[in-house]
């Protein structure tokens, strides 16, 4: 894929980069580790105020970077602005917490005696550099709640982001770079997928962390394994949307709608598959529906546009077949499944029924705005479907059934259970998935941890 600016909504192409050349790789690596050596030692309140003035320049930067990220990848300009608010709000709940995340531990008073030891701590020490490959969908957020963590622990990032996201790239290199980090605490890698598995093997690099797909983290923790390194890796997700008979009906298809087209649909935590219990399901479906097709699709750049272009030619195809898929085996299509005439890699917002285990849609990601409906008994049945999926990202319930709850948060398999609201990450909450869907977890202390040296200090 070449390295380039393409508008989705149009398709015309706007900026194309050359990869960097062997030479200026190993410039980059080099400064990498030089940087980290000193880096490291910095106090927790100097990285914090660097930090802060990040969060402060992503703030007066939020329009100017907000047009960008739509014309690199096409989300309605009103949410690319809250990704950057987002950012900042990320970058000073790391500021702030950091320290506390990362003091020493102190072992039980007996097991430090049981050890022989008059003194025990667990210090959390920095890597190293430290490789995020990102994808395109959230070009800023991806990277921050990498690098925010990673730069408060003492690591320094290398990133290789997405092909099509080339000014996001850059824009978020020169960010860190005016807040006064160090040069080389966050560098961005211009380069292709196919060079990133060099990359990886360079001893200078300690670990690495991967958001997009299941090919590509396979890629890289195949990589990772083999070179005995770090791994995080959030793939993708299919999360199940349970609407039970106690829910408020009105409010759980108003929101069944955001959280299915949020980012014009291409969010690893959309809700994907809507499981509705049966005595609400036609009540659902037709607020649903009605919700669906009130979309206002069109230009991103306009302040009013809800859902924009998908953000590659591929993109959009890939949905398409999956949609195609589904009507050939029998699914209903109960409002858009057509895509439009005319420029841009649209595709309207689409409900099928009628859903069977043998079509793709209920196997794989559905990266747009494609919503599956399904009729569920009662509990069981429910949590049968949801849990009949190769992902684990996250799950939404609607109940206000306190023993339903207990039994959803038991029993389905997923990194998070959200009661009664759509799945929204938040810096102080573990964001992470299982199953196909990846392994380690970002955000939170555990987050910040995930990219550290746990060590135990002994003293006799
Ligand atoms: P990819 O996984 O291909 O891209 C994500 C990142 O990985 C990019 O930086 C990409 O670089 C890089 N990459 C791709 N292949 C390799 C490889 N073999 N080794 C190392 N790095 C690699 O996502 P796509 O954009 O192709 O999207 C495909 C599907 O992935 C989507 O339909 C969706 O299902 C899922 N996805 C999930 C995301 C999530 O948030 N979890 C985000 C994006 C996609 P380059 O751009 O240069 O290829």
């Amino acid at each position: 894929m070449p390295i380039a600016t393409v508008n989705p909504a149009n398709g015309e192409t706007l900026k194309t980069y050359e990869p960097m050349d062997e030479d200026e790789l190993e410039r980059r690596l080099e400064l990498a580790e030089a940087t980290f050596r000193t880096y490291r030692t910095t106090s927790f309140a100097e990285r914090a105020r660097l930090l802060t003035r990040a969060a402060e320049l992503l703030d007066e930067d939020r329009r100017e970077i907000g047009r960008v990220v739509t014309t690199e990848m096409g989300k309605p300009v009103r949410q690319a602005r809250a990704e950057a608010a987002k950012c900042a709000k990320a970058m000073r709940w790391y500021a702030e917490h950091a320290e506390r995340l990362l003091a020493d531990e102190e072992p039980a008073e007996s097991d430090v005696r049981d050890s022989g030891a008059a003194r025990v701590r667990v210090r959390y020490r920095p890597l190293g550099p430290v490789l995020a490959v990102m994808p395109w969908n959230f070009p800023l957020w991806q990277v921050v709640r990498f690098a925010a963590p990673a730069l408060m622990a003492g690591n320094v990032g290398l990133l290789k982001h997405a092909s099509n996201v080339p000014q996001t790239a850059l824009y978020l290199e020169d960010l860190f770079h005016r807040a006064g980090f160090p040069e080389g605490c966050f560098q961005t890698l211009l380069i292709g997928s196919g060079a990133v598995d060099d990359v990886l093997r360079d001893e200078r690099v300690k670990a690495a962390t991967l958001t997009g797909s299941e090919p590509a983290g396979r890629a890289v923790a195949s990589t990772a394994g083999e070179m005995i390194k770090k791994t995080v890796l959030e793939l993708g997700g299919s999360d199940p949307y349970i609407v039970m008979p106690s829910a408020d009906l009105d409010r759980a298809a108003e929101v069944a709608v955001t959280a299915r087209v949020q980012n014009n649909g291409q969010s690893c935590i959309a809700a994907k598959r809507f499981i509705v219990h049966t005595d609400v399901y036609d009540a659902f479906a037709e607020k649903f529906v009605a919700g669906m097709r009130a979309l206002k699709v069109g230009d991103p750049l306009a302040e009013d546009t809800e859902i924009g272009p998908l953000a590659s030619e591929r993109g959009r195809d890939d949905l398409e077949e999956l949609v195609d898929d589904a009507r050939h085996g029998g699914a209903t299509v109960l409002c858009g499944g057509e895509r439009p005439d005319g420029p841009g890699w649209y595709y309207p917002p689409t409900v099928l029924s009628g859903i069977t285990r043998e079509m793709r849609v209920h196997r794989e990601e559905a990266f747009g705005p494609v919503a599956t409906l399904y009729r569920a008994d009662d509990v069981d049945e429910a949590v049968l479907i949801a849990n009949d999926s190769d992902f684990g990202l996250s799950s939404n319930v609607w109940t206000r059934d306190e023993a339903e709850v207990e039994r959803f948060a038991r029993d389905l398999e997923a990194g998070s259970v959200y009661v009664n609201g759509m799945t929204a990450s938040h810096p102080a909450f573990p964001f992470g998935g299982v199953k196909r869907s990846g392994y380690g977890r970002e955000l939170s202390g555990h987050g910040i941890r995930e990219f550290c040296n746990i060590t135990t200090v002994w003293q006799g």
